[in-house]
C-alpha cells in the first residue's frame, strides 16, 4: 500500500520543521517528503493531516527493560523469578511502544531477557519498540550494577565478558567506569574500570563490530573511557574542560537521562526510594545540571535517554526526558526533539535507517494532535499520540480513523 500524509507540520528529525508537508510511505519504508498535493503519487491513499503534527518514530538510547521502575527495581528484580521479570518486561515494551517510542536501546538485562524480547518483537510474537540490547553490563567486582551484571576484573577478564556478550547476540557492550546512585555501597563520583580494562574491552567490541558505552559519572572514570576510545557516556555527571574536549574532538555523545535524577529527587524516600539512592542522587544534582549545560554549550552531540526502569521512570513515560531538557537543562524543545530523533539515531549507528523523515527511510513515525513546540506537556499524553507507524505498519491508531 501507497499512503500519503498530506498537509501536517512535519518534524524532520534534524531540527528542521516543513509546513504543511506531504510524506509518503510505501511498504516498509518512505518514499517522498515534500509540500503540496504534487508529492502525492497516483492511487495513494490521503490521510489528511490537518492541526497535526507528524514527527520520526522516538529513540531512547538508555533503557532498562527488565527493571520495572519500582521504588527500588534492581532489588525487585534479584528477588523475582524470571518469568514473571519476561512478562513485566514485555508489558514494558508494548507501553514504550504506544507512546511513540519506536527505538530503544537496553543498557543491561538479566539472563538474556532484554535479548530474547528483541527477537520476540522481531519475530512479531508481542508489540514492542526496535531493540539493541547490551544483555549484561560488563563490570568489575562489587562494582556499580553488580547484582544484575557480569563481574570481570583485569583486561583479559574484560575481554572474555566482552566476548561472552557478543557471543550470546548483543548488539553492543555497556562497561561500568565509575559508580553510581542505585548501588548500596558505591560512591557515583569513583572510577570502577581501570583505562585499562576498558580499553581491553572496547577493542573486543569494535573487532566484532560492537559499539561501546559507558556509564560514566566521575571525572577520572569519564576520562578514562574517553581515553579508551569509548563510542558513548552515559550520565556524564562531573565533566570538566579536559572531558569537554575530549569528547569533542572524539565526537563522543553524552546521554544525560535527567528522567532518572527528576524521578528519584521528586518520589524521594517518601516515595520508598533507598534512602542512600536519595542522598546521591542530591548529591550530584548541582554537578550535573551544570556539566548538561557545559557541554551543550561546547556543542557536544546530546542524545534522548532516560535510564526507563529506575524508581518511579516508568515505560512509557520516555519522552519526559525531552521536556527535562527544556525545563533543566536550557533546550529549545526543536533541539530536545532533535535530541530524540535525528541525534539519537546517530549514537545508535542507525542513522541509514532512522531517526529522520527522509526518503529511503524506515518509515517508522508518529502522528500528534497539535504542535508540541508550543506544548510540549502533549508528548506525556497518551491520547495525544494518534498513530504509531512502525516500518509501515500502524502499530497504534487507524489510517481510517485518524
Ligand atoms: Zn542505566
Amino acid at each position: 500500500m501507497i499512503a500519503a500524509f498530506v498537509g501536517g507540520l512535519i518534524f524532520l528529525g534534524d531540527g528542521r520543521v516543513l509546513e504543511k508537508g506531504t510524506v509518503v510511505v510505501e511498504g516498509e519504508r518512505i518514499l517522498r517528503v515534500g509540500k503540496g498535493k504534487t508529492a502525492i503519487p497516483k492511487g495513494a491513499k490521503t490521510i489528511p493531516l490537518d492541526g497535526r503534527s507528524l514527527l520520526p518514530g522516538f529513540i531512547d538510547t538508555h533503557v532498562h527493560i527488565c527493571l520495572d521502575a519500582s521504588p527500588d527495581p534492581v532489588s525487585t528484580l534479584a528477588a523475582e523469578p524470571a518469568p514473571i521479570t519476561v512478562l513485566k518486561a514485555a508489558r514494558s515494551a508494548r507501553e514504550t511502544l504506544m507512546a511513540g517510542v519506536t527505538t530503544i536501546r537496553d543498557m543491561g538485562g538479566k539472563d538474556g531477557i532484554d535479548l530474547h524480547l528483541r527477537d520476540a518483537i522481531n519475530r512479531g510474537l508481542t508489540p514492542g519498540p526496535r531493540m539493541l540490547v547490551s544483555r549484561n553490563l560488563v563490570c568489575m567486582t562489587g562494582g556499580h550494577g553488580w547484582p544484575f551484571g557480569r563481574e570481570a576484573d583485569g583486561p583479559d577478564e574484560v575481554r572474555k565478558a566482552v566476548r561472552e556478550q557478543v557471543r550470546a547476540g548483543a548488539d553492543l557492550v555497556k562497561l561500568m567506569a565509575t559508580g553510581g546512585v542505585l548501588t548500596p555501597g558505591v560512591e557515583p563520583g569513583a572510577a570502577q574500570f581501570t583505562e585499562e580494562e576498558l580499553r581491553a574491552g572496547i577493542e573486543e567490541a569494535h573487532k566484532a563490530g560492537r559499539k561501546t558505552a559507558t556509564h560514566a559519572m566521575g571525572r577520572e572514570g569519564i576520562l578514562n573511557a574517553l581515553r579508551a576510545g569509548i563510542d558513548s557516556v552515559e550520565h556524564g555527571v562531573f565533566l570538566d574542560d579536559e572531558a569537554i574536549s575530549l569528547l569533542k574532538k572524539r565526537h563522543v555523545p553524552v546521554i544525560p537521562t535527567l528522567s532518572a535524577l527528576y524521578n528519584i529527587i521528586e518520589k524521594g524516600t517518601e516515595g520508598g526510594i533507598p534512602a542512600y539512592a536519595v542522598e546521591k542522587t542530591e548529591a550530584v544534582k548541582p554537578h550535573h545540571l551544570r556539566s548538561v549545560r557545559m557541554a551543550r554549550e561546547a556543542g557536544v552531540v546530546i542524545a534522548m535517554g532516560t535510564d526507563a526502569g529506575t524508581p518511579f521512570n516508568r515505560h512509557g513515560e520516555n519522552l519526559r526526558e525531552a521536556m527535562l531538557l527544556v525545563e533543566m537543562a536550557g533546550y529549545r524543545p526543536e533541539e530536545a526533539l532533535h535530541a530524540a530523533t535525528g541525534l539519537a539515531a546517530r549514537v545508535l549507528g542507525r542513522e541509514k535507517d532512522l531517526g529522520t523523515v527522509e526518503e529511503g527511510k524506515l518509515a517508522d513515525l508518529v502522528v500528534m494532535d497539535g504542535n508540541p513546540l508550543e506544548d510540549m506537556g502533549l508528548l506525556l499524553k497518551p491520547e495525544a499520540i494518534a498513530l504509531v507507524m512502525q516500518g509501515g505498519r500502524v502499530v497504534k491508531g487507524n489510517l481510517d480513523n485518524l
